[in-house]
């Protein structure tokens, strides 16, 4: 039996499965300097060991100033936002459903609900959600938001060298 052509696939399932940990991470932090201006810092990595429907990647940020109310709700849908940027220009009630099942039960205890309230639909979030699409559609924030996402895709590898103290995927303060 020939396995390249299953490892070649699966290497390719990885990088794409990085790149969206990457630009759901990012998503997060940058939305978070935005509404705090404090420092966040942001991780993904491969996950050791993986179950029938994982994902191969996983991502963390960690924040030191609590959210509430409005802001944590701005901050606890980017990441998902972040995933679906590719396909923001052709917005609509289909893909904004799609973006509120992808959002992950840690990302629902960022908004502070459970995913049992968010399933019945006590949590509304639209005008969050567009908002944040109208942000991720800005060119200027889009391109900071790709730089943030191959930064952490590139320290994840192992081969950045910038300034950024060591095991730490990014870490930055506003300017
Ligand atoms: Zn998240």
């Amino acid at each position: 039996m020939n396995l390249h052509p299953v490892i070649h696939r699966l290497k390719r399932l990885g990088a794409r499965d990085r790149r969206r940990a990457a630009l759901h991470e990012a998503g997060h932090a940058l939305v978070f300097l935005r509404l705090t201006g404090a420092s966040i810092t942001a991780r993904i990595y491969p996950r050791s060991e993986l179950w029938i429907g994982e994902k191969f990647w996983g991502g963390h940020v960690e924040t030191y100033r609590p959210l509430i109310g409005r802001n944590a709700r701005l901050f606890g849908l980017p990441g998902v936002v972040g995933e679906y940027v590719d396909r923001l220009d052709e917005c609509d009630d289909d893909l904004m459903r799609d973006m509120l099942e992808a959002v992950s039960s840690s990302d629902w205890a960022a908004i502070g609900a459970t995913v049992d309230q968010a399933r019945s639909g006590q949590v509304v979030l639209h005008d969050e959600l567009v908002e944040l699409v109208e942000l991720f559609s800005n060119p200027e924030f889009a391109a900071d938001h790709a730089r943030w996402a191959r930064l952490l895709i590139v320290k994840a590898a192992g081969r950045y060298d910038g300034p950024i103290p060591p095991g730490e995927i990014y870490r930055r303060h506003r300017p």
